[in-house]
């Protein structure tokens, strides 16, 4: 039931009907309506803000539960390079040694990894930098176990090999130890032709012509040639693993190029050719390309006593046949 209103009448002092128009009661409804839009606007943007619905609650709840599992995560990746840096000490310093291999240089091991524009996807978010750091550790790590089992694959087949390396690398003197004495040791010494200080790259056994010279290693014969000016007729064997011998001045070759020889075999005999003044052999061992001192490399038929006479005999003897 609509309300009558009532106003007071001064100039007929009687009660009248107010009488609303239609363009006013348009305009009232029309501003009930913008108040209520107003208010409904208010309480729904405070609502928005300030109180979460049951599906934000929700996902709120998750995001922390996935922050947690990434920082676990973390976590355990920083175990797990720990463990393997323990694990790359060891190969490096003790496996890799045992074998002769060089240690794995670091550049390799901490390879370039990632790069911004790999994780461009995981940039725009608020936990950004967790999600980059970790995946960045997480493919550091990996990149290293590689590394790190491709070492163990060389280090087994190195392993493998062992035994074949150990009757590859020169371990013996070229002429047995009762049918010559050391004439020159390696070093800088005064050139028996030239007279000046040359370096003297090998061991001078001095012997008489035709004694047996012997293959110190196995391996293969990869040069038998004549230089008048030089070796004389020599011998160079391949024994792998970086490691070749040559032996100079023979008076006789009894291997060919190609031929596959074994430790203590004979290989020629002693002689006097190319620049040499007196019956020796040359003897030079060479690593990875580089001339070495071959007195190193004579433990295996020698007692301690003997090592210890041929080792004297070296660093004194300067009489250098070349
Ligand atoms: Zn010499």
């Amino acid at each position: 039931m609509a309300r009558i209103k009532y106003h007071f009448n001064p100039h007929t002092l009687k009660y009248e009907k107010v009488i609303v128009g239609v363009r006013k009661r348009l305009l009232i409804v029309l501003g009930w309506i913008a108040t209520a839009v107003v208010f409904g606007a208010l309480f729904l943007w405070i609502a928005y803000t300030h109180f979460d619905s049951p599906k934000e609650r929700q996902l709120r709840n998750e995001i922390d539960g996935l922050k947690y599992q990434y920082d676990i995560l973390q976590k355990r990746v920083e175990l797990s390079e720990t463990v393997l840096h323990d694990l790359e000490n060891r190969d490096d310093h003790i496996y890799r040694v045992i074998f002769e291999a060089d240690p794995i240089p670091r550049s390799v091991r901490q390879a370039g990894y990632g790069g911004i524009e790999k994780y461009k996807a995981l940039q725009q978010y608020d936990n950004s930098r967790l999600m980059v750091e970790t995946s960045k550790k997480l493919e550091r790590l990996e990149k290293q176990l590689y590394v790190q089992s491709k070492s163990f694959d060389e280090t087994l087949d190195l392993a493998k090999g062992k035994a074949t390396m150990l009757a590859s690398i020169p371990s013996i003197q070229p002429l047995s130890t009762d049918d010559c004495v050391i004439g020159s040791g390696f070093g800088y010494r005064i050139h028996p032709i030239y007279k000046t200080s040359l370096m003297h790259s090998g061991i001078d056994f001095t012997s008489n012509i035709g004694v047996p010279i012997h293959a110190t290693g196995d391996g293969t014969i990869i040069e038998v040639a004549y230089d008048g000016r030089g070796y004389g007729n020599h011998v160079i064997i391949n024994h792998g693993y970086g490691y070749e011998s040559l032996y100079g001045h023979m008076s006789k070759i009894s291997v060919r190029r190609g031929q596959k020889v074994k430790r203590g075999e004979v290989i020629g005999a002693v002689g006097n050719t190319g620049a040499s003044t007196g019956p020796h052999c040359h003897y030079e061992v060479i690593r990875n390309g580089s001339k070495i001192n071959p007195i190193n490399f004579f433990y295996n038929d020698l007692t301690p006593e003997q090592y210890q006479i041929v080792i004297e005999q070296a660093s004194k003897a300067n009489q250098s046949l070349d």
